[in-house]
């Protein structure tokens, strides 16, 4: 059958709440031509209801088998199971959060499969692919999120209150990394009520914290890399930070941790020390907890209590707010795939594959230089 069909299973990754399409997104697609075919109840944990799909124009089937077996293109936001992408048409484009290089069994599946994996944190940062960004949609949700546990966990109201009973002094909260969630962090912080600082070794951030009310904790380390991230400090510039930070966390009472550097192990920042010399009462939530967590002694998916500081290391936080991430995933993948599934190649039941375009030269992976590849005709 000629076109393009476009298959959408229910995640299966342990508390994986969002799912890569949505009806809006859905309904687009299939105004261009596409066949969706959607496995029912994919939408379920993050509210969206079989029958809104079925209004968009998706085809609902019973199991992720049927709605992925005769996919050209298969969206998803964790990769599936590499049993499940064994199943899966030789040659379908496959696009998600998909880390083939963490799971050999996941990357040969999808070699074995000859599936075009398009891994969308792959995806060059560039202008033109912000509106294809996951990594900023899903951490500006993840920023917002911790946030609010460490409100709720926090023993003390964050804003100043003037009440009968006294005065309360606003929280002090430090956001460390002011990359998207940091400064998304930076700004629920400050629309609570609390005293906000921010930190970062990317100079750039300074305008951009005190551009959301904040105040820019000067550290004395200056190390911004390639591609407008940050590279890893050396030995004399992380000392230099921690001792400047030792002694300014005397006086925190909250700590956000979001510091990445792409491609390692989170940097550990906050040490042992450092947290031995907090008050009693402070609370870290280590948003980084994901790839090691920035404070020493974060235990990544747990809350652990040193000498009374409460460390939380929660995971995959982009999950929590399952409605509003996979709105901003979906439309995400929607623009990705749009360089591709257009609507003439859905009439021709072709991909529309354009090595030339570095979106998607870049992102594919295993990396290729790959002539086109006809993927639906059938
Ligand atoms: P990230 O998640 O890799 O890192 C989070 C933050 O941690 C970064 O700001 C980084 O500088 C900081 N950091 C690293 N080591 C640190 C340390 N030792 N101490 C303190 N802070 C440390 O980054 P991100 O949020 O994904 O994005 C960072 C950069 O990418 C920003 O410049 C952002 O503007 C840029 N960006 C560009 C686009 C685009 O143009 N399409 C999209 C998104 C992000």
């Amino acid at each position: 059958m000629a076109g393009i069909t476009i298959g959408v299973a229910g995640e299966t990754a342990s508390g994986e709440r969002r799912v890569a399409l949505t009806p809006e997104t859905c309904r687009k697609l299939v105004a261009r031509g596409a066949r969706v075919r959607v496995q029912r109840g994919a939408g379920r944990l993050s509210s969206f209801t079989d029958e809104a799909y079925a209004q968009a124009g998706a085809e609902l089937v019973d199991g992720a088998a049927a709605a992925l077996r005769d996919a050209d293109v298969v969206l998803c936001v964790q990769s599936p199971s590499s049993p499940t992408l064994m199943s899966l048409r030789k040659g379908a484009a496959l696009v998600g959060l998909l880390a083939p290089q963490v799971d050999a069994a996941r990357a040969e599946a999808i070699n074995a499969r000859n599936l075009l994996a398009f891994p969308l944190e792959r995806l060059p940062r560039t202008t033109r692919a912000q509106a294809m960004d996951v990594l900023s949609s899903q951490a500006g949700m993840a920023g917002y999120k911790a946030v609010l546990i460490a409100a709720q966990l926090a023993p003390r109201f964050f804003p100043m209150l003037t009440t009968a009973a006294g005065t309360i002094r606003p929280s002090k909260v430090l956001i460390v990394g002011a990359g998207v969630a940091g400064l998304q962090a930076i700004a629920t912080a400050k629309r609570l009520g609390a005293q906000v600082e921010g930190f970062d070794v990317r100079p750039e951030t300074r305008e951009q914290i005190e551009s959301l009310g904040g105040r820019f904790l000067d550290l004395g380390v200056s190390a911004a890399g390639e591609g407008g991230y940050a590279r890893a400090l050396t030995d004399e510039e992380r000392a230099e930070q921690q001792r400047r930070l030792a002694e300014h966390l005397r006086n925190v009472d909250v700590i956000v941790c979001t510091a990445a550097v792409p491609g390692r192990p989170a940097p550990k920042i906050v040490t042992a020390a450092m947290v031995a010399g907090m008050r009693p009462g402070s609370v870290i939530v280590d948003l980084a907890a994901e790839t090691g967590g920035n404070c020493e002694l974060t235990r990544p998916g747990e809350t652990v209590d040193s000498g009374g500081v409460t460390i939380a290391g929660p995971l995959n936080l982009a999950s929590m707010g399952a409605v509003h991430a996979s709105e901003m995933y979906a439309r995400n993948v929607l623009n990705f795939v749009s360089l591709f599934v257009t609507e003439e190649a859905s009439r021709e039941g072709r991909l529309a594959l354009d090595w030339d375009d570095e979106l998607l030269a870049k992102t594919v992976w295993p990396e290729r230089v790959a002539a086109p590849v006809a993927a639906a005709a059938t």
